[in-house]
């Protein structure tokens, strides 16, 4: 009996987890499986999940729920689920949706093929999530990783080590671990000879990149050998502590041109009071500090960062600093959430949980004022010429373009298809909140 299957993959979270589903369709599609974009055509649906959001795990659940109707008219359907809550639950998702056949963990990624075989020869259902936390598992992994488009995304280092109060990454991707540098370079080189342009090093916290494990490179040396391959025309890197932020890599902005003029630094709060209790290890001053060397480096660097809003105990006070330092930086962009509890991490134990209806209130007035913001850093860029790389097709309509600048902005210009993957000079006429338009010159 051929186990060759139609996949259909869904993904909840954050671009470790959109990387984890592309290694795993292609992995799948190696082993003669075929990606389809609608569940019902599939015999094998896998769920991708996420902890760290808003009430996740339920949103988890229930999707899961949604396709046991799907494997009642469909028995020979294979439902698995991985990802972060797939990793923290293990076992227990069996018996919380016993209509689930596999169950993967973030760093067995790897092994579904095999589990798939498996279940469709013997029809037993596998749970599979240790952590073997060790660089060969690493290789495995990311042997398959493909470019979308002209970008693509290159994991540099799994799991983290800070175990900021609120989060529960520490806990289901495990402690931190560095890829060999020439493993990353090789890796990134045969995506730039099929066509890739532009590489994002990814990782939880890219700044303690070669702590542990690696080669003797730290993450400096790592972006500047990356750099150095020809035809790659652009580095990005996410994510950052910024405990860990380094001069060195600062003034790497100066220095290296492919690396584009972009950081994504968290913030989470303005005040030391509730960043003390986050286990953050930085005072907002660290944090301005840091701000203020990289705009020494280049002016208008673009500075993007993530902001909770109402941790537990969140006074006015607390709130007024973050606005307040908000207003200190001015961030092009931000991801703003309310804290949700995760089970099993510090904060979770915490007392001071905030009422619904304020928690709601703070997140917009946070989000009005970072709208002022990201439109006011936009439109600085009217008027300016910049090199877009073109992404391809843009929503805006027929005979338009996208793209981005070296600053991350998405820009959509009219132009022709064979441009994608090279980079244009283009003119910003206009600009909005989320993207910009502009003309070719
Ligand atoms: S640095 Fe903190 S927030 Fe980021 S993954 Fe690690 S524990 Fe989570």
């Amino acid at each position: 009996m051929t186990t060759e299957r139609r996949f259909y993959i869904q993904t909840f979270g954050c671009q470790m987890n959109d990387h984890d589903s592309t290694t795993l369709a292609d992995l799948l599609a190696a082993q003669g499986h075929v990606q389809v974009d609608d569940a019902d055509d599939a015999d094998l649906i896998l769920v991708n999940t996420c902890t760290v959001r808003d009430k996740a795990d339920q949103k988890a659940y229930s999707q899961l729920g949604r396709y046991r109707f799907l494997k009642e008219r469909k028995p020979e359907l294979i439902l698995g689920v991985g990802g972060c809550m797939a990793q923290g639950e293990g076992r227990r998702v069996l018996s919380r949706a016993p209509f689930v056949d596999l169950v993967f963990g973030t760093q067995t990624v790897h092994k579904v093929p095999d589990m798939v075989r498996r279940i469709s020869e013997r029809r037993r259902r596998m749970v599979w999530v240790e952590m073997p936390n060790d660089s060969e598992a690493m290789e495995v992994f990311y042997a398959h990783t493909r470019g979308q488009g002209p970008k693509a995304f290159v994991t540099v280092m799994q799991g983290c080590d800070n175990y900021c109060s609120y989060c529960i990454v520490p806990y289901v991707r495990g402690s931190e671990l560095s890829r060999p540098s020439d493993d990353i370079v090789k890796e990134v080189e045969r995506l730039v000879s099929d066509g890739v342009r532009e590489v994002t090093l990814l990782g939880q916290n890219v700044n303690s990149y070669g702590q542990k494990g690696g080669d003797g490179a730290d993450f400096v040396e790592l972006v500047k050998k990356v750099a150095g391959i020809e035809k790659l025309l652009r580095v990005r890197f996410t994510t950052n502590h910024p405990k860990d932020l380094s001069d060195s890599f600062i003034e790497l902005f100066a220095q290296a041109p492919k690396l584009m003029p972009h950081i994504h630094l968290p913030l989470q709060s303005g005040s030391d009071r509730i960043l003390n209790l986050m286990n953050r290890r930085y005072t907002t001053g660290d944090y301005f500090t840091l701000i203020d060397k990289l705009r020494a480096v280049n002016p208008d660097i673009a500075i993007t960062s993530d902001v909770i809003v109402g941790f537990p105990g969140e006074s006015d006070e607390d709130f007024e600093a973050t606005l307040a330092a908000m207003k200190r930086v001015v961030f092009d962009g931000m991801f703003s959430f309310n804290y949700s509890p995760r089970r099993g991490t510090r904060a979770a134990e915490l007392e001071g949980a905030l009422p619904k209806e304020l928690l709601k209130a703070r997140l917009a007035e946070l989000q009005t004022l970072q709208k002022e913001h990201g439109l006011a850093k936009n439109r600085r860029w009217i008027g300016e010429t910049r090199p877009v790389l073109v992404e391809g097709r843009s929503k805006a309509g027929e005979g338009q373009l996208m793209g981005r600048t070296p600053e991350n902005k998405i820009v959509n210009f009219a132009g022709e298809a064979q441009w994608l993957g090279s980079e244009v000079l283009v003119e910003v006429t206009d600009a909005g909140v989320n993207s910009m338009v502009g003309v070719v010159v």
